[in-house]
């Protein structure tokens, strides 16, 4: 009997690999095409004949454990202990399950915001737990009161996504205020706040769960070296905990990973030395006007973007198949792929919606937008 009866293949490998196969654009899974930068291609090479290829300390190598608190504290104010609050991860994904698997037991309740990344649920019906899904409102902001009335005694974990995906949405400061007016009745929830796409804002930063001192003693808050250095393929990310609750994910994470690799440990911390991730948004800001300029003349109605790589589109004045049929056909016909938003969430909702991740050079996003305005 399998564990997972209805998890299949992830809407990222799936219209990648269709992609792949009809040679389209890949506009769909998200990661960057364009190079990674040259100094840290350097740093790797240089390490590469250095002394870094065995076990480092479990929780991270020291010297990067010192400068993610230097850049938290930098980036947020909060100051956080480099030995007890810190843990390197093999990505966010390893992250998140690991934090799950650590904090939640057998019939608690978790409560997912959907639309919501696909790695939330897996792991939590591996604690034979429920995810308890909660559609965010139209407009993609919270509806806090069907939150509240969704909490309960059996609710230990509400996860948020800042900024989100697929929606690029940031939470408002009244968010915030609402959020941790229902958290204050009930003192036994723990927040897992995925914020990899921290230094991808545009006209505002996010707020980060960093800076909300009510949140910080049952905060996880999961951040992505991946996603901020261009390097999704290295899968290295860190989270923050308090100690009380980091103490038990490392319990956890020692059997799963041990020690991330050691090379990108250390090629990330020298890297740190040389860029500030203050510079991120921009290259980004640059790309969504550009790529939303490039498709202004098409049929496609563009959502607004205010963080993350990704654009959500609709394409009701084309066309009025479901969401996954018209993302095949867009394949198929003209060559651009790209993810349909029902598959986040828990019963295929569908608005008629698509993203596509603009983390690409001009040059794609020129052809790509070449095709897409012809439909
Ligand atoms: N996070 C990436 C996205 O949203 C997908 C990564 C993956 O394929 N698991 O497109």
């Amino acid at each position: 009997m399998s564990k997972l009866p209805n998890v299949g293949t992830s809407i990222f490998t799936t219209m990648s690999k269709m992609a792949t196969e009809y040679k389209a654009i890949n506009l769909s899974q998200g990661f960057p095409n364009f190079p990674v930068d040259e100094r840290l291609i350097n740093i790797v090479a240089k390490l590469a004949k250095e002394n870094v290829h065995q076990y480092l300390p479990m929780a991270g190598y020291p010297p990067l454990l010192t400068k993610i608190a230097l850049i938290t504290k930098k980036s947020y104010g909060r100051i956080i202990h480099p030995e007890t609050e810190i843990l390197v991860t093999a990505g966010a994904t390893q992250g998140i399950f690991t934090a799950i698997q650590a904090l939640i037991d057998t019939n608690d309740e978790v409560i997912i915001l959907d639309p919501s990344y696909d790695c939330y649920e897996a792991p939590i019906l591996l604690c034979n737990a429920n995810p308890v899904r909660v559609s965010l409102n139209d407009d993609y902001t919270p509806d806090w009161e069907k939150i509240e009335k969704s909490c309960s005694s059996r609710t230990k974990m509400i996860i948020i996504n800042n900024p989100h995906n697929p929606t690029g949405k940031i939470l408002s400061e009244s968010d915030f205020e609402a959020f941790e007016s229902i958290l204050e009745k009930y003192p036994k929830i723990i927040v897992l706040s995925d914020e990899v796409y921290e230094y991808i804002t545009f006209e505002e930063k996010h707020i980060a769960a960093h800076t909300r001192e009510k949140l910080l003693n049952r905060s996880v808050i999961i951040s992505s070296f991946g996603k901020s250095f261009h390097v999704t393929g290295w899968k290295i990310g860190y989270l923050i905990a308090p100690e009380h609750l980091m103490k038990e994910i490392k319990k956890v994470h020692q059997f799963l990973v041990f020690s991330v690799n050691s090379i990108c440990q250390v090629a990330i911390s020298e890297y740190l030395e040389l860029v500030t991730v203050q510079e991120i948004s921009q290259l980004y800001m640059d790309k969504r006007n550009y790529f939303r300029h490039l498709l202004k003349e098409s049929r496609f109605e563009l959502l607004p973007c205010e963080g993350t790589y990704f654009q959500v589109a609709s394409y009701t004045s084309i066309s009025n198949e479901n969401d996954v049929d018209f993302c095949k056909r867009l394949i198929m016909e003209h060559g651009v792929a790209a993810i349909p938003i029902s598959t986040f969430y828990e019963n295929n909702k569908d608005h008629h919606l698509i993203r596509f991740c603009f983390a690409k050079d001009n040059a794609t996003l020129e052809e790509a937008a070449k095709r897409l305005c012809k439909i």
